[in-house]
């Protein structure tokens, strides 16, 4: 069983999904490379944002409830997720997200790296992470942003707890994972990735209270695990250290197990294949409703139940 190999996805929950379309592609320059639906309320989206192909440690996900309230950060989940963008791309982000009126602040600086915090249409905080040594991606050359400039896939996420001890543990005992070092409130611990979602961040905070879940909460980060037989061993394992580990979920992409850790959040681990080319070809992501073969008997009235979806279209941007 080796370590697990970084982040794999991040979900979390919003309300319109045009917002949201228009926010991870429009503005962060994300491909929407999966629409599919909520396999557990197929009248709701699931919506898969990556790079060109939704490499993993790029991808986050989103089911956007539309009546959904608005949820309230708290302690007991992931507070923050974060992109990676190469440290010479800064000044092109804050003249970025000045041209469009996206609020944003700069923090101090974070292990070295200047961090622009932000805030999605739901409030969920995204933060890119200007690096010397951002990762590699698939860019999407049809989306607006120069390739220079595009988000380097995941850099972190932050779980915000009350007590460090059980994460940390889970995390260095069970998962693989290296303490690197503490920086104030925030520890952070260094994934096996080959290089993209390297690093979860643990802000303890004793006195937080519980956050309220809620449209901009991230509901789970999910880990990677190479295949099948390995996500088996895991799941013994976690068991074995009495954790509540959930049976394998088939999410069509890829398999999953998930259970919740000491300090409250929501983990997953799931398998690296099959993948989103699985019913896709490259050039297709995206582009249209894709459902489970349980739903597709059902697709008339799903389709009539989803709202529609503008796809933004970058093809005559002159300048990006
Ligand atoms: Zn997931």
């Amino acid at each position: 069983m080796k370590p697990i190999q970084g982040l794999h996805h991040i979900t979390a929950v919003a309300s319109d999904p045009q917002a949201n379309v228009d926010f991870y592609v429009g503005v962060l320059g994300q491909r929407l490379v999966k629409t599919t639906v909520n396999f557990d309320d197929p009248g709701t989206y699931h919506l898969y944002y990556g790079d060109e192909i939704g490499t993993l440690g790029t991808a986050i996900t989103f089911f956007p409830w539309r009546t959904m309230h608005r949820g309230r950060i708290g302690s007991g989940e992931t507070s923050a997720m974060a992109y990676a963008i190469p440290r010479t791309s800064i000044e092109y982000w804050r003249a970025r997200l000045t041209d469009l009126d996206i609020p944003f602040e700069e923090t101090n600086l974070r292990f070295d790296d200047p961090v622009i915090s932000l805030a999605d249409p739901d409030g969920m905080v995204v933060e890119l992470v200007a690096t010397d040594d951002p990762s590699t991606i698939q860019f999407w050359k049809d989306g607006p942003i120069p390739e220079e400039h595009a988000l380097r896939g995941f850099h972190s996420v932050t779980l915000l707890l009350n007590t460090l001890p059980g994460t940390a543990a889970l995390l260095t005992e069970q998962m693989g994972y290296d303490f690197v070092g503490q920086e104030g409130s925030r520890f952070r611990f260094c994934g096996a990735s080959n290089d993209r979602g390297l690093y979860v961040d643990i802000d303890v905070q004793p006195d937080v209270p519980r956050g309220s879940f809620g449209a901009g909460s991230i509901h789970h980060v999910a880990f990677r695990t190479v295949d099948d037989s390995e996500q088996l061993e895991y799941m013994a394992a976690f068991r074995a250290a009495g954790q509540q580990v959930t049976s394998v979920q088939d999410r069509q992409y890829f398999h999953s197990i998930y259970f919740r850790g000491p300090g409250g959040v929501l983990f997953e681990v799931a398998t690296d294949e099959p993948g989103f080319l699985i019913d896709e070809s490259i050039e297709e992501l995206g582009s249209s409703l894709k459902l489970p073969s349980w739903y597709e008997s059902k697709r008339d009235f799903i389709e009539k139940t989803l709202p529609p979806i503008d796809h933004p279209d970058f093809s005559n941007t002159l300048s990006k």
